[in-house]
């Protein structure tokens, strides 16, 4: 077999796997900011420093995620980062990342 087919289609799909919860929790945190933010202000009746501290939170939620979506992007065999589009192939050493 061609050194450049190899298949770590099964490695990535684990990978992402456990990237999920974390996909779901950056989902949940921008909606948080986005719908969240006016619901604090005029349903809550939030102050400026209860606003800050809830963007403060939802700021430091998003940057425990990072590295976990960093780490999706990730190639499974080499490791080097394959930017934010995840083809079939990974861009730095060929292998198929995907079926
Ligand atoms: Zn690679």
């Amino acid at each position: 077999m061609d050194y450049k087919e190899k298949d770590f289609s099964n490695q990535y799909r684990e990978q992402v796997k456990k990237f999920k919860p974390w996909g779901i929790l950056i989902f949940v945190d921008f909606i948080l900011i986005i719908a969240g933010l006016p619901f604090a202000y005029f349903v809550f009746n939030l102050n400026s420093t209860g606003i800050i501290i809830y963007l403060v939170f939802c700021a430091l939620l998003l940057l425990v995620c990072v590295p976990f979506f960093i780490n999706v992007l990730k190639c499974p065999n080499c490791g080097k980062f394959m930017g934010r589009d995840v083809g079939k192939y990974c861009s730095q050493c060929g292998v198929r990342i995907r079926e």
